[in-house]
């Protein structure tokens, strides 16, 4: 499809705007995300409503599932509000026994590996942690930078899902518990944005790019945990926190309370290079804000006002000299000088089209999975 290039506009109701390419706005100004989540999320969304019978039912299938073993269900850990609260309704409310699993990637800042021991503790559940090869980590995140390509945070979002279903599978723990959830993620970042978890492309990229084998990085096609892990294994992913009033500010409140977990700023802002990568990768070499779909979400769910957010957003995403100290950070970590990452960085914008890809199954399996109901997100592959 050629890119026309369209007048700049910026949805009356929510902050997202044409820096999401395929936008569509109606005679009010209204954007097509506002316009189905009105259709499709709102009418069965139930945002103030507790639904704890629901869970409880869930809850007794979890627990006799897992009767006579060490854990019950399994949950990944990154120490941010979404996973804490995850861990906090899992034990508190739906009384499971779950096994904590923390993927470490070689990015994590202090105040999330502390969040997690203050979970983990305070809960008193078992942790395993799976640390990634960190060789092969670099390797991948700096071919994905060479790639040119927006979704590099593709190597570390990978090992995160593929770590905690090939462990929870090979283990046969059956449940796996997310911290995905519609109060905060209805609207997802347009897949320009964000193009995430194909796992041909990731190979190609790092055929093309890569330096060394990826011999132990933790990998997990969509048909492997979809198809066998899913329906031949029995793997089930469950959402708990779609059966809960999940209010962030009141939810990090809580977990301050009772587990003594630290605030940091922004989603995601726990790991290094996420900070990085969201904060001035994404907007300053190809002007897509992450913060945008983030506060429209919140807009939508009536948990911030439009004047909020478009003053969070006239703030730079994070201040100048901390910019600079993590791009040298992450540089030497990756194993290339400062210069050498701003020669890359300054490379021609790519798109996953000059890659081997498998959109079209995707883009099949969200045509399916909307079919079926499963999906009323707006997402456009
Ligand atoms: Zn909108």
């Amino acid at each position: 499809m050629n890119r026309i290039e369209r007048k700049y506009q910026r949805c009356t109701r929510c902050v997202m705007d044409t820096t999401d390419s395929r936008i569509t706005f109606d005679e009010n100004g209204v954007c097509d995300h506002c316009r189905n989540f009105d259709r499709n999320i709102k009418p069965y969304w139930k945002p103030q409503e507790n639904r704890y019978e629901e869970l409880e039912e869930i809850a007794k299938k979890i627990r006799k599932a897992g009767a006579g073993k060490d854990y019950d269900c399994i949950l990944g850990l990154s120490g941010g509000a979404d996973s804490s609260y995850l861990a906090y309704i899992a034990v508190e409310i739906m009384h499971l026994r779950p096994l904590a699993f923390v993927v470490d990637t070689g990015w994590n800042l202090n105040v999330a590996v502390e969040n997690i021991e203050k979970i983990v503790k305070g809960l008193n559940l078992d942790l395993y942690t799976e640390v990634v090869n960190w060789k092969e980590m670099a390797d991948l995140q700096l071919a994905f930078f060479k790639a040119s390509i927006s979704s590099c945070d593709q190597p570390q979002d990978h090992a995160i899902f593929a770590g905690l279903y090939n462990y929870a599978v090979k283990h046969k723990i059956k449940y796996v518990l997310t911290g995905s959830n519609n109060a905060t993620e209805f609207i997802r970042p347009p897949v320009e944005w964000l193009y995430m978890n194909d796992i041909v492309m990731m190979k190609d990229i790092h055929k093309k790019y890569g330096t060394i084998p990826l011999r132990t990085y933790p990998m997990c096609g969509m048909a492997k945990y979809r198809i066998v892990y899913e329906l031949i294994c029995g793997m089930k992913r469950v959402y708990p926190l779609d059966y809960v009033v999940y209010d962030k500010e009141k939810a990090m409140q809580i977990l301050h309370e009772r587990y003594g977990w630290t605030k940091y700023e922004n989603k995601h802002y726990e790991n290094v290079f996420t900070r990085f990568f969201e904060g001035y990768y994404l907007p300053h070499k190809f002007g897509f804000d992450t913060r945008k779909n983030v506060c429209s979400n919140q807009i939508l769910a009536g948990m911030m006002t439009r004047e909020e957010a478009l003053e969070i957003l006239n703030h730079s995403p994070y201040d100048e000299d901390q910019i600079e100290l993590d791009k040298e950070y992450i540089a030497k970590k990756m194993g290339i000088s400062s210069k050498e990452f701003d020669e890359i960085i300054a490379r021609p914008n790519k798109t996953p089209h000059d890659y081997k890809n498998q959109m079209w199954i995707i883009r099949a399996g969200v045509f399916i999975l909307k079919m079926l109901g499963y999906e009323n997100r707006n997402i456009r592959v």
